[in-house]
């Protein structure tokens, strides 16, 4: 059996990495953790995925737990603003499609739309986002009564059949700094060093890493969560780099965490994209301040003009502060898993955060890890089947988000307009073809787990309006009355829910 692991890293993957093992292994297997004290982490990655909810639930820990010491809110949906003209907005939610005789209601809504927002008319979400609304009650009990709460019963991506409606949005740095004391607590090793040289044996394996100060650190397994430098995979054991770059052309971001008075500014329940001239603004509403940052195109803006737009977008609070500016290597390795050494995070790949997907890859990569966990024989068939997962993962979702660009009304500007003319990557082209006569299914998506599942397709195409899509024919043939019935429930409902739900601000304010 293996009996140590070493994760050199200490940002976001590194504690996620070293807590999940924790909790998963408990003190059968030994870990140590090593970041340096001179490097820092990279200090974004504040919206997650609904399903980051396994990874807390995996480690034991409720909400109440951990949400008000990183200044968490909730998270229902992205807000797309601007992507299809200047003023119009509308939302990708956390909640799947309602059927009727056999077809969902965005199919029903495509055949006879009852006003502009198809994001309304079809979902819950929308409403609850546009008037701020908290998806939980001051008791406690989430809006959706179906869903019900379910007891921690440790379940991970791939196997979960709800779509939980929310997510989380948190600061990057007391996330990672919780868990470093909760990983700590269980005995994880933390060591507060440099590493100088990561050493092979002669057969290409890690034997160990070299620190500064404290000598040399051995294990069997080595995880490389050094952020972008990728120093045990990239560098050391040089595993090619494959890029996205041609498909996804945004490579640089400039960030400001701005506090801000979230009472009286309201606390949205959604991470906003705000789309630019090269590229586009995410917005993130923490409980005491925003997250903000352009994410944008070195090739169409420099990072000056970058800069002054961000500044100007967020207005006088933005004044003083300093920002991050960013350089993003887009794409992923070749493999992830190589010999003894298994990337994951940054080091791993990365797709811009549009989707906010990097903290998702992170816990597919370490679910998928502890699933493939080898023994002494180091079985070259796990390694495979790791590397496949996560390549196409990464792959799937790289697609969805071509697909953003591709589908978006705005042509206004050269940027916009190369967003239609790039080659697509393998496979899309022809879903999009599909796709105009019959809005995605599970049958017409990515065919791989991704994290996305039709929905999300369906919600990007309505709301992005640039592609052209044609209402089922045989929808009319069928006698609407129970649809129509479903889109006055939906309204009903969401007006119920927008009378009964406390806001945001007045939900979290109870916790702080
Ligand atoms: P880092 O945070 O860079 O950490 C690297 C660690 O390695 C540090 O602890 C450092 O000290 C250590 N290290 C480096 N060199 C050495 C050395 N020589 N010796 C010892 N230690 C060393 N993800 C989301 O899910 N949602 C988002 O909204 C989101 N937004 C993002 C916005 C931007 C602009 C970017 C770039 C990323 C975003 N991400 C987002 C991704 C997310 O930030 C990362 O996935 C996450 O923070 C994990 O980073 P990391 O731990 O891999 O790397």
């Amino acid at each position: 059996m293996l009996k140590s692991v070493v994760v050199v890293g200490g940002g976001t993957s590194g504690w996620m990495t070293a807590s999940y093992l924790t909790a998963a292994f408990g003190d059968r297997i030994k870990v140590t953790l090593v970041e340096s004290a001179r490097v820092g982490a990279i200090g974004v990655g504040e919206a997650t995925f609904s399903t980051v909810r396994h990874f807390f639930e995996y480690l034991g820990l409720e909400e109440k737990d951990w949400m008000p010491k990183c200044n968490a809110t909730y998270k229902l949906a992205i807000r797309f603003e601007n992507w299809r003209e200047e003023g119009h907005h509308f939302y990708h939610p956390f909640e799947r499609q309602r059927v009727v005789d056999g077809f969902t209601l965005p199919d029903w809504w495509l055949r006879n739309p009852s006003s502009d927002r198809f994001d309304r008319d079809c979902f819950l979400v929308g409403t609850l986002c546009d008037s701020l609304k908290s998806p939980r009650h001051l008791d406690g009990t989430l809006f959706e009564g179906g869903l019900g709460e379910r007891s921690m019963y440790r379940t991970t991506l791939t196997e979960q059949s709800t779509q939980f409606p929310y997510a989380y949005h948190f600061d990057a740095t007391l996330v990672a700094n919780f868990l470093r004391d909760y990983a700590v607590a269980r005995g994880v090793r933390h060591v507060l060093d440099d590493v100088v040289d990561v050493a092979l044996d002669d057969r290409g394996w890690i034997s160990h890493v070299v620190t500064k100060e404290q000598g040399d650190l051995t294990g069997d397994l080595f995880i490389d969560c050094t952020g972008f430098r990728s120093l045990l995979l990239g560098k050391a054991l040089e595993e090619p780099f494959e890029s996205y770059q041609s498909s996804l052309p945004n490579d640089s971001a400039v960030a400001l965490r701005v506090p801000l008075d979230m009472e009286r500014k309201g606390l949205r329940p959604c991470t906003t994209a705000t789309a630019q001239e090269a590229g586009w603004i995410w917005t993130i509403p923490l409980f005491d301040r925003i997250g903000t940052g352009y994410v944008y195109a070195s090739e169409y803006s420099t990072p000056e003009q970058a800069e002054k737009r961000l500044r100007e977008f967020v207005g006088p609070a933005a004044e003083d502060l300093e920002a991050n500016h960013i350089k993003m290597r887009i794409g992923r390795s070749r493999r992830h898993w190589v010999n003894n050494c298994v990337a994951i995070g940054l080091s791993s790949g990365f797709v811009e955060p549009l989707e906010s997907t990097g903290i998702f890859f992170i816990q597919h990569a370490i679910e998928q890890l502890v699933k493939h966990f080898p023994d002494a024989r180091w079985d070259e068939g796990l390694r495979d089947s790791y590397n496949s997962l996560v390549n196409r993962c990464m792959d799937g979702v790289r697609e969805f988000l071509v697909l953003h660009y591709y589908a978006a009304k705005r042509t206004d500007n050269q940027y916009w307009l190369d967003t239609k003319k790039r080659a697509l990557p393998d496979g899309l082209a022809e879903r999009l073809e599909r796709w105009q006569t019959r809005l995605p299914d599970g049958e017409s998506v990515y065919p791989h787990y991704h994290g996305f599942e039709a929905y999300s397709y369906v919600c990007m195409l309505l709301g992005l309006g640039g592609i052209e899509l044609k209402p089922s024919a045989a929808l009319g043939l069928l006698d609407p009355s129970s649809a129509q019935h479903e889109f006055k429930l939906v309204a009903e409902q969401a007006s119920e829910l927008e009378r009964t739900l406390p806001t945001q601000y007045e939900y979290f304010a109870q916790f702080h």
